[in-house]
């Protein structure tokens, strides 16, 4: 078991007949399919009584929940429009986990709304949905963890997803040690995905001052304006109408429309004019003592 904190105090965890209890402020926490349930409640939007009826959160549906059950014509319909939308997007280049091992190959690693990822390494997988692997269920504005106990955070795809993006950057940036690395992704220029759970959006440049305490080691976008457009051409088609039948026949036609514009990405996203529309911006970074000024950082920009 990782060395929990209590989200709320953070003084340290210890087990007991029901689950884990703060030495602190005396916080019990459950445990859910054995796994803790480690919510700081008034901070959240996530209650700890929903995951002990064992639904939790609903994106939990998202992992294991997600089967498809349909057969025949139905399925493979299905299977062509998820092999559409999920065609691969063009990744960073490089791989942020081996950079990180090659300076630490023991790095204690956190992953921040893991899903069903699996990491090579020392990994401790937490998540708001009860996903595979995962150490707890916990809310990222309040971390369990007991500052500086990383080598690194993992946070792709999150913070749109997040009320406070700031204050989930403090979070992680608490938990890392000295010199600790961060590796985030987020989108910019896509619509809103998994419902009401999604916040915000980021340019090259907020997303690099939300980690102004970071040192850059690499930055960029992940898809440019191709992709952006494909995001965009989907969602000016869907947005036709309201009724389900008719959206998901504009879904499958926007699916075929927007297409060949993954082909004219790689084309698009050369220039520094790209990242003016980008589809998501990713950054890896190291913890240094102070933040970066913004004064500095405005010579950071990136874009034309
Ligand atoms: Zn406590």
């Amino acid at each position: 078991m990782p060395n929990f904190a209590c989200p709320v105090c953070r003084a340290p965890l210890a087990a007991s007949a029901q689950g884990l209890h703060c030495s602190g402020c005396g916080a019990d926490y459950p445990l859910v399919h054995g796994v803790p349930v480690l919510l700081n409640e008034p901070n959240s939007v996530f209650r700890t009584e929903d995951y002990l009826g064992g639904q939790g959160y609903e994106g939990a549906s998202g992992y294991a929940g997600s089967a498809d059950r349909t057969t025949g014509l139905r399925r493979a319909y299905r299977r062509f429009a998820t092999s559409l939308s999920e065609a691969p997007v063009p990744g960073v280049g490089f791989d942020p986990l081996e950079i990180i091992q090659a300076q630490k190959p023991d790095a204690e690693i956190l992953v921040i709304g893991s899903g069903e990822r699996e990491l090579k390494g020392n990994v401790t997988y937490t998540d708001v949905a009860l996903a595979k692997n995962i150490a707890c269920i916990c809310d990222a504005h309040d971390l369990p963890f007991p500052d500086a106990s990383f080598d690194a955070v993992f946070a792709e795809a999150v913070l749109e997803h997040v009320c406070d993006p700031q204050r989930v950057v403090a979070e992680i940036t608490r938990v890392l040690k000295p010199e600790g690395f961060v590796y985030a992704v987020t989108p910019f220029l896509q619509p809103v995905h998994m419902g009401a759970y999604d916040f915000t959006r980021f340019t090259y440049l907020g997303h690099r001052r939300l980690f102004r305490q970071f040192d850059d080691l690499r930055s960029g976008m992940i898809g440019g304006p191709g992709y952006s457009a494909i995001h965009l051409g989907r969602n000016l088609l869907t947005a036709l109408s309201d009724r389900r039948r008719v959206r998901a026949a504009l879904r499958m036609l926007a699916l075929l429309a927007t297409y060949p514009l993954r082909y004219l990405d790689p084309l698009l996203s050369r220039t520094e004019s790209a990242y003016n529309s980008a589809c998501a911006c990713y950054f890896l970074g190291r913890k240094r003592e102070t933040p970066i000024s913004d004064r500095e950082m405005i010579t950071l920009f990136r874009g034309r």
